[in-house]
């Protein structure tokens, strides 16, 4: 069997060169190859003794993601759906500003965690993501874009792991794939413009702080455990107060001095003051110390979920009482509208594998808003430039 070597960080890359009897420099070598030249043929690498280029190909291989579909926006985003074999499907995302490319990648075919206002929830979990596949999605879109945007420089200055699934589920694999990410032989980014968003596994959370911290994103999605429980279920067992302990600790040895709390909007749910009021509550308040800003996302709505985008004017009032308490808080703008680029949209006829759809019906008792007003505060994932 043939190794990907896409599946490598440097070490790995290293450890297999040992293996076939070449010293660690070789591994550097072929390892800027791949991921700097986006080379997958062995006979192009000009600097490899010939000899090192022939057990190459006995052994190995640079293995890309099939692109299924290819959707260019009007806005310069780009979506792509990539085969993972098994009638699985996965999405990246380019998203190009005046002053950064950031492209969205997924670590999951599917997500386990089933959030109410995801497309990917809805879809049910297939299979982790290997190193190599989460590594490709970068590989291909860095050196498509170079080709498609005529430049030689690097066009992908941020990444973020925020498309399908959720990352800290697939850690063995998400792990080396930072470390490629990151590494100055192959994408150099820095720590600080590679985020991880996570619905909140808490021990994964200091694992990472540990192995490898990057920015850190956090779904929080609601202001309190009864509605979060609704929202994202892996609150049942990570519940907020021991979700924002987690990242206290994180932060200390985060490259970044905050968190950014993503926030979806959504009409009636956890859009109102009350809501809004309860957040600045927890982080100025509960959990001070906790620096952070807030990401509020319009939502996508897609048939299944049964739920609305929050009207423009509630969003910014909304912002006005996060960012009147002193918090930073940003509105995402919404992109690749035409093309669905929103996570899980493009990948939505995907059947649902695991009756999580049939489940969800049965549980949809998200309260309304009366309902929450009256939930007692004690029973209680822009992102980086
Ligand atoms: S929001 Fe993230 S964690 Fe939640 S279901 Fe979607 S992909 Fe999974």
């Amino acid at each position: 069997m043939t190794a990907n070597l896409l599946d490598y960080d440097l070490d790995g890359l290293a450890a297999f060169c040992e293996r076939l009897g070449e010293k660690r420099f070789r591994a550097m070598q072929l390892f800027r190859w791949i991921h700097q030249k986006g080379a997958s043929n062995f006979d192009d690498m000009s600097d490899l003794a010939k000899s090192l280029r022939e057990k190459l190909k006995t052994t190995a291989c640079v293995t890309p993601l099939t692109v299924l579909q290819q959707h260019i926006s009007t806005d310069g985003t780009i979506k792509w759906l990539f085969d993972v074999e098994g009638g699985n499907a996965i999405e990246a995302v380019f998203i190009p500003e005046v002053d950064r490319g950031t492209l969205c990648v997924s670590s999951q075919a599917g997500c386990a965690v089933a959030c109410r206002f995801c497309s990917t929830g809805h879809q049910g979990f297939s299979r982790n993501l290997t190193s190599g596949e989460i590594v490709a999605q970068l590989w291909f879109a860095e050196h498509f874009l170079r080709q498609y945007l005529g430049r030689s420089d690097r066009v992908i200055s941020n990444v973020v792991m925020m498309g399908m699934g959720e990352p800290l589920q697939n850690y063995s694999a998400l792990v080396p794939a930072l470390r490629v990410m990151l590494d100055d032989h192959a994408y150099g980014l820095s720590r600080r413009r590679v985020t991880v968003s996570t619905s909140g596994v808490v021990p994964m959370i200091d694992r990472l702080g540990q192995d490898c911290p990057v920015a850190l994103a956090v779904s929080l999605h609601a202001s309190n455990d009864v509605l979060r429980d609704e929202l994202v279920p892996l609150n049942r067992k990570y519940p907020i107060a021991e979700l924002l302990r987690a990242c206290l600790r994180y932060l200390k040895v985060a490259p970044r001095d905050f968190i950014t709390f993503e926030y979806c909007m959504l009409d009636g749910v956890n859009d109102s003051a009350i809501h809004a009021t309860e957040l600045v509550s927890l982080v100025r308040t509960a959990h001070a110390g906790v620096w952070c800003k807030f990401n509020l996302i319009p939502f996508n709505p897609f048939p299944e979920s049964g739920l609305t985008r929050s009207p423009h004017s509630v969003v910014l009032a909304f912002a006005k009482v996060l960012s009147d308490a002193g918090i930073v808080t940003t509105i995402r703008k919404t992109r690749g509208d035409d093309i669905d680029a929103a996570c899980g949209q493009l990948a939505g006829d995907v059947k649902d594998r695991t009756d999580v759809q049939k489940r969800m019906n049965k549980r949809r008792t998200i309260p309304i808003l009366a309902e929450m007003a009256m939930v007692p505060h004690g029973k209680e994932d822009s992102v980086n430039d």
